[in-house]
């Protein structure tokens, strides 16, 4: 349950400074994903009340555009001291609505803060330029100006970051926003709304609704006073969204689907790639858009590498996130468990050897056990589609180049990782793998100064680094005549 003293638990909506209820007073469940208990309810929302939400966020630009951006980098800092003093109540909150481990919960609220203080830094560095002009007596002026009103729509598995990193341009760049979190995980979304009042943001520079995604996702893409939608999500729905904006030529930012490959060379050092590995594939019980995917492993050390994975995916203590000690939490929900449970019986009825897992776990739920599959074929629907869980898919290669087609052969181009101690051989698969993320010798490689955006169908534009606030800003030429020089 939801404690009552935890001072970031809201069940309204916030839009104008106010919070509310939706107009037809319909709310919606909210599940702990560890027990299946309902934890709450909050507002189901809908065209109306997202209109209400973006006429307030409109109202507020008009003077928010004009703060200084010393003004905005202050409630930005701000708005990180606030997540660290109260890191240990919004992680709980974001663990029973999500069900990852607490140190993870934790994690997340800190690296969300820091994405914060960055934009709060690069807030103060939205330089122009003074161009070098053609003509005797004009001057050429180039300036950065906030787009308007945002709008960002959040998937649940980070329900707080994800938000972070698109706030924290959106603030910087002096943009108000109207956001919807992910039905799944409405609360750590709605934090937010708390945060930013705490730390003194203006009333109505961010909104926040929970509710139907898809009236609500109509309102914010056809509103032509909304000028940029931010998304993070499905590939799928975010061809949904592309479509809608594109009426209204709306700016957009799509962080969608991954289908990562992890490739492992015979140079590579096996304990650092297994380490790795088990980072980068069973990190939020394998629910992240940079998990791996497939991995795939040189014949020379094939057997060796998928021993050691196996071995080190067993020894995962699976369990509530709440509970101590937890690294593999619960998936999302029902129909992420079917899915990873299909994919693995697709894969044994083709062939594949389970070595690790391969089941749901006696915890029951939507508790499902660390799984290694050996022998893995092209032909799996694991090599084209996302798992989305905890399950590691180990394919043999014998070729570099082979290896590289491979792990290009998708129509995602969002995380890779390898591992060689081989110098040129680094560099060769580097500049071959068509991907926007590139991990060599590491497994965890997000962080708020590099820029993060997927190729191929995995997105448009990056989050983070020092272009991530260009998404936010318009760019103004402005030519200066009849200066009588
Ligand atoms: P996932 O498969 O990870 O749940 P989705 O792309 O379905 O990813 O969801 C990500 C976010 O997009 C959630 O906030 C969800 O409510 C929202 N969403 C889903 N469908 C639509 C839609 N048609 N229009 C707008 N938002 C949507």
């Amino acid at each position: 349950m939801l404690s009552k003293s935890n001072r970031y638990v809201k069940e309204a909506n916030l839009i104008g400074g106010q919070w509310v209820a939706a107009d037809s007073g319909q709310t919606f469940e909210v599940n702990n994903p560890a027990s299946g208990q309902i934890i709450g309810t909050v507002p189901f929302c809908s065209k109306a009340e997202t209109r209400r939400a973006i006429e307030a966020a409109s109202a507020a630009f008009e003077s928010f555009k004009n703060t200084t951006a010393n003004e905005r980098a202050g409630i930005l800092r701000r708005m990180h001291d606030v997540m660290m003093d109260n890191q240990d109540a919004l992680a709980e909150l974001l663990t029973l609505e999500m069900g990852k481990p607490l140190a993870e919960a934790k994690g997340e609220i800190g690296i969300g803060a820091q994405y914060l203080l960055w934009f709060a830094e690069e807030a103060r560095r939205v330089y122009g330029d003074l161009v070098p002009s053609p003509w005797g007596d004009r001057r050429i002026m180039v300036r950065k100006e906030p787009v308007g009103v945002i709008a960002a729509i959040t998937p649940w598995n980070f329900p707080s970051s994800m938000l972070a990193r698109k706030i924290g341009p959106a603030i910087a760049a002096g943009c108000t926003s109207v956001i919807k979190p992910a039905e799944q995980t409405p609360y750590s979304g709605l934090a937010w709304g708390l945060i930013a009042d705490e730390a003194g943001l203006p009333e109505g520079a961010m909104n926040i609704i929970t509710g139907g995604a898809s009236e609500i996702g109509k309102e914010l893409c056809a509103n032509p006073q909304v000028r940029k939608i931010t998304f993070t999500g499905s590939t799928e729905v975010g061809k949904i969204l592309m479509k809608q904006a594109a009426n209204t030529v709306k700016k957009v930012s799509m962080e969608l689907g991954g289908n990562a490959p992890f490739l492992v060379f015979n140079s590579a050092d096996i304990d650092k790639a297994v380490e790795g590995a088990i980072a980068a594939k069973y990190r939020n019980s394998g629910q992240t858009c940079v998990c791996t995917n497939r991995f795939y492993v040189q014949s020379k050390i094939y057997n060796q590498f998928t021993d050691r994975l196996a071995e080190a995916a067993e020894n995962l203590k699976v369990g509530p996130g709440m509970e101590t000690g937890t690294q593999q939490g619960p998936l999302i929900d029902d129909a992420a468990i079917d899915k990873v449970e299909e994919l693995v019986a697709d894969a044994i009825k083709k062939g594949g050897e389970v070595v690790a897992g391969g089941a749901r776990h006696s915890l029951g739920g939507t508790f499902f056990q660390p799984t290694v599959i050996k022998n893995a074929k092209p032909k799996m629907r694991f090599s084209k589609e996302e798992i989305f869980g905890p399950v590691s898919p180990v394919y043999k290669f014998t070729k570099e180049e082979d290896a590289i087609a491979r792990a290009n052969d998708t129509i995602y181009g969002l995380a890779c990782y390898f591992y060689t101690q081989d110098l040129g051989q680094a560099f060769r698969v580097m500049e071959g793998l068509k991907y926007g993320l590139v991990g060599v010798n590491e497994g965890v490689i997000t962080t708020p100064e590099a820029p993060f955006g997927g190729m191929k169908e995995s997105g448009v534009g990056t989050e983070g680094g020092r272009h991530g606030i260009d998404e936010y800003l318009d760019t103004k030429y402005v030519c200066i005549g009849g200066l009588g020089l």
